[in-house]
């Protein structure tokens, strides 16, 4: 049984950011990773934009094996023994462990008795299947209009393929943006060609010779070639439960990543729910700056730095030519108010509680300014129309 000081489950970008986090404190401590995918971690970000606009595959790679770990990948983890501090993964192989890092995000939600093909777009592999498919003229059904579909559906309509979007609510990105913004995305998408079908929940997905017939509960019948799901995830957490460890909506951890205030056993990235100082709750995010931030704070907190995370993420997204950085907590149910210098193209959107305090920001097309919202949020002091302004100017 080879044994590490520290072991990683999870082969993603936490995982990567964590050994990094390991070696700023401790350049020789033992690592492995056990990830279940074929390929070492890698940035999932370009999978739904950079790579589509020209972006070379060999950019995504995070150089994980640069800081001399072991990387034990295509296998499993699928028992955790807290007594005996082993992990078991699926070709039976037990590995011994000192500290642990669950990292081991999310898996995509799926459609129940949807026909096999579907595509849940997650992984480099997902990427490489609808990229070989997708060719000028491609019929196809992108199902979700959060972040992965909207960004995909931009993405393959640029490439020239015939997209459809199918989602329930009113507009693209109605949880998020504001209903004016979202619905100026129906019709921004719209004018650059797909059809979108706001409204429609999916009832069934059949295959229809080589290709899918999805049906929706209003009747729509739409044919494709290629049909791709952004649904949202489900924190894997199945390795901390089976364990005994605690879960809901996510593994909860205290603000140095460690789980049930154990000391040898940590998680992070978009599988833990941490707390966010700056909001006052505990807070599960999907983003690329926490999996990095977070991975990397609690990987140094696993070498033994013993230092609070008080990172309040930023993320962003692209679709077609517009873009945005945003931080904080954008919910629409939120008091929302907006300044825009050029209607729905560049302006900020600031989300706020009963007390009128910043709980989040969308920098619209405004760049450089996250660390000036992140500090409104932080005064937790009642914003108006002059902060956005100021963020504007
Ligand atoms: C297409 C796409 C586009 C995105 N775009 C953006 C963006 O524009 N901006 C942004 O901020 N964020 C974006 N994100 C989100 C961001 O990529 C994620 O928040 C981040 O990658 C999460 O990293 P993670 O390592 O915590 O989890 P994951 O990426 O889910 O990695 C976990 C890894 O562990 C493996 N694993 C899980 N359980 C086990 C086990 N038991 N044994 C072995 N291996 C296991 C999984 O297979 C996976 O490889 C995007 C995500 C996707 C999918």
């Amino acid at each position: 049984m080879p044994d590490y000081r520290y072991l990683i489950v999870g082969g993603g970008l936490t995982a990567d950011a964590a050994c990094k986090g390991i070696r700023s404190v401790d350049a020789e401590g033992s690592i492995g990773l056990i990830g279940d995918e074929p390929d070492p971690p890698y940035l999932r970000p370009p999978l739904s934009k950079g790579l589509w606009l020209g972006k070379d595959e060999s950019s995504i790679w995070r150089g994980t094996d640069e800081q001399g770990v072991d990387l034990l990948l295509g296998r499993e983890a699928v028992a955790l023994d807290l007594d005996a501090r082993t992990v078991t993964d699926d070709r039976g192989e037990r590995h011994g462990y000192e500290k642990l890092l669950l990292a081991t995000g999310g898996r995509p939600r799926e459609i129940p008795g949807a026909a096999p093909g579907v595509v849940y777009y997650r992984t480099v592999a997902d990427y490489r299947t609808v990229r070989e498919a997708a060719k000028e003229g491609t019929p196809v059904v992108v199902i979700g209009g959060g972040f992965i579909g909207s960004e995909l559906a931009a993405s393959l309509a640029a490439n020239g393929c015939a997209v459809t979007m199918v989602f329930p609510e009113d507009a693209i990105g109605a949880r998020i943006y504001p209903s004016d913004l979202a619905l100026f995305l129906n019709e921004y998408y719209r004018g650059r060609g797909v059809d979108v079908r706001p409204g429609e929940m999916v009832a069934s997905i059949e295959r229809d010779g080589d290709g899918f017939r999805v049906r929706g509960k209003n009747g729509a019948a739409l044919d494709a070639e290629i049909v791709v799901a952004g649904l949202g995830i489900v924190p894997r957490d199945e390795l901390a439960t089976g364990a005994g460890l605690p879960a809901d909506n996510g593994i909860p951890v205290d603000d140095r990543g460690r789980i049930a205030g154990r000391d040898d056993v940590f998680a992070a990235g978009d599988v833990a729910r941490f707390p966010a100082h700056d909001l006052g709750q505990d807070l599960r995010v999907e983003h690329e700056d926490h999996a990095k931030s977070h991975g990397h704070q609690v990987g140094r907190n696993m070498a033994g730095a013993n230092e609070p995370y008080d990172h309040l993420p930023f993320f962003y997204s692209d679709m077609f030519d517009l873009g945005y950085e945003a931080v904080g907590q954008l919910d629409a149910r939120l008091d929302v108010i907006a300044e825009w210098q050029e209607p729905h193209r560049k302006g900020v959107v600031a989300y706020r509680d009963a007390d009128g305090r910043a709980r989040g920001f969308l920098l619209w097309d405004v760049w450089g300014k996250v660390d000036a919202a992140t500090e409104l949020i932080r005064a937790a002091e009642p914003v108006g129309t002059d902060a956005l302004q100021g963020l504007l100017a």
